[in-house]
């Protein structure tokens, strides 16, 4: 007897496939989600921050119902230069009400939640199975995965791949070019256990509301940035940072974590706090620019495998792209096997879609922050530059006269190795990529 054809298989059930299985199965398609993980998110690294919004569309109130840590009330971007600091730290009581901005969550939580959102409607999950390679019709279209299990082989109209960064399903479809170290970027963090009175009082923040502060200047010089995120009890703590710089610098990537954690402005927030998980994952920061074609015959790509993560410099947002890119991904395959055309052709919709809702048009337009926000002047001379700035503003020398004007400015530029003419054209470009 032949086996079985589904629908749809979608390989990784992380928040891209999770989305995309969901769109399938309510849309009343056969779709099977293969996960290597004992069960979803099991397995999943990120900061810590999920900015949901996109849920609206799928869960109704998803806010009631979803395994939030804290909603995030206060966002802090922090400069830092040395032992030094400064801070713009914005909150509002608005983002910790329902329908809620940001939330802290744990991926192992999040993740398996949002898939069964996806079971629910009907779609099959198959954990602790990983999908080894792509299989093929007689005229090369791919038409299923194989897997490791035994009586592996799954046969499909069409292969989602959500199977995240490097997704190598998309490099065996020929559609993803080989890696680039420079595109990537390595997160490492450190989950810290900490009283959750302490987190409230420390923070200053009432329970279930929480803080995330990005961090800029803490990488000796290497492109990334730092992050500081509250859970109910615990705080997530990291670097983000360049592979390729990482690789130059000959830094232990724990070093810089290290460095985070003991600065002098966050070393008594965690005071007495304890380590209790330590991960690293990669990042594909590259942007739009080195997104893969986002079909192919028999397939589409989305989320991470797509390179989909949002890092642009003041964002850093993945989450709420992978679930916006599987749930398209998940409504072109349903038309595209209406029109019984899966071919490339049949399922361009997908990049049409993608390309007016935020996830392209966002990636489109951030696509030059990246070299502006990782560029040498603003991670390793402009920290310096804001803190002589404002140290200068704000340090009292009676008798002499307050300090000011242009001679100031320019004086504090000089001695951070900044030209009038850099600073102008930075802020220039910055006007135009954020403005
Ligand atoms: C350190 C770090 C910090 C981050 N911080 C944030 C943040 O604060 N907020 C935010 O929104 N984003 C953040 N991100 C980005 C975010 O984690 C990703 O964009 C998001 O997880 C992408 O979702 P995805 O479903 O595409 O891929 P993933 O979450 O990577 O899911 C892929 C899934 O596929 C499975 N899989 C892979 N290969 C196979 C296979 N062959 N067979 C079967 N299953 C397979 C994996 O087990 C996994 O479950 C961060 C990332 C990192 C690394």
């Amino acid at each position: 007897m032949p086996e079985p054809v589904l629908d749809a298989v979608v390989v990784g059930a992380g928040p891209a496939g999770a989305a995309a299985a969901l769109a399938l199965a309510r849309a009343g398609r056969s779709v099977v989600m293969v996960e290597r993980g004992p069960f979803p998110g099991s397995k999943n690294v990120y900061g810590g921050v999920i900015y949901a919004r996109i849920l609206d569309e799928v869960v109704p109130s998803w806010w009631e119902e979803v395994p939030a840590e804290r909603w995030v009330v206060r966002r802090s971007t922090m400069v830092v230069d040395g032992d030094r600091s400064l801070a713009i730290d914005y909150r509002t009581p608005t983002w910790g009400e329902a329908p809620y901005n940001g939330m802290t969550a744990i991926r192992a939580e999040f993740d398996r939640w949002l898939a069964s959102k996806a079971t629910d409607a009907g779609a099959r999950l198959v954990t602790s199975t990983v999908a080894t390679g792509l299989l093929r019709d007689e005229r090369g279209a791919i038409c299923g995965v194989r897997t490791d299990r035994p009586d592996g082989d799954l046969r499909a109209r069409v292969v989602v791949a959500c199977d995240g960064v490097n997704s190598f399903l998309a490099k065996e479809a020929g559609i993803h070019p080989k890696a680039d170290a420079a595109h990537h970027t390595l997160g490492v963090k450190e989950v810290r256990s900490l009283d959750p009175d302490r987190i409230d009082e420390r923070f200053g923040v009432p329970r279930d509301h929480g803080v995330d502060i990005e961090i800029l200047g803490c990488t000796r010089g290497i492109p990334g940035g730092g992050f500081l995120y509250t859970n109910r009890d615990t705080v997530s703590i990291g670097v983000v940072v360049s592979l390729t710089g990482l690789a130059a610098a000959g830094v232990r990537p724990e070093e810089l974590v290290a460095d985070v954690r003991e600065h002098p402005s966050v070393a008594p927030l965690l005071a007495g706090s304890e380590l209790v998980e330590y991960a690293a994952h990669l990042i594909p920061e590259g942007g739009y620019d080195t997104m893969p074609e986002l079909v192919t015959d028999g397939m589409v790509v989305a989320g991470d495998a797509a390179a989909m993560t949002l890092a642009a410099g003041i964002w850093l947002e993945g989450v709420n792209f992978a679930i916006g890119s599987g749930l398209a991904a998940g409504r072109a395959v349903d038309a595209a096997l209406r029109a019984d055309d899966t071919s490339a052709a049949g399922l361009a919709r997908y990049r049409r879609e993608l390309e007016s809702s935020f996830v392209l048009a966002d990636h489109k337009r951030f696509r030059k922050a990246p070299s502006l926000v990782l560029s040498d002047r603003v991670q390793q001379r402009y920290p310096g530059l804001v803190c002589d700035l404002v140290e200068g503003l704000f340090t009292v020398n009676n008798p002499e006269p307050k300090p000011g004007g242009a001679s100031f400015a320019l004086s504090v530029a000089r001695r951070n190795g900044v030209r009038l003419r850099e600073l102008a054209a930075d802020a220039w470009r910055a006007a135009r990529i954020f403005g």
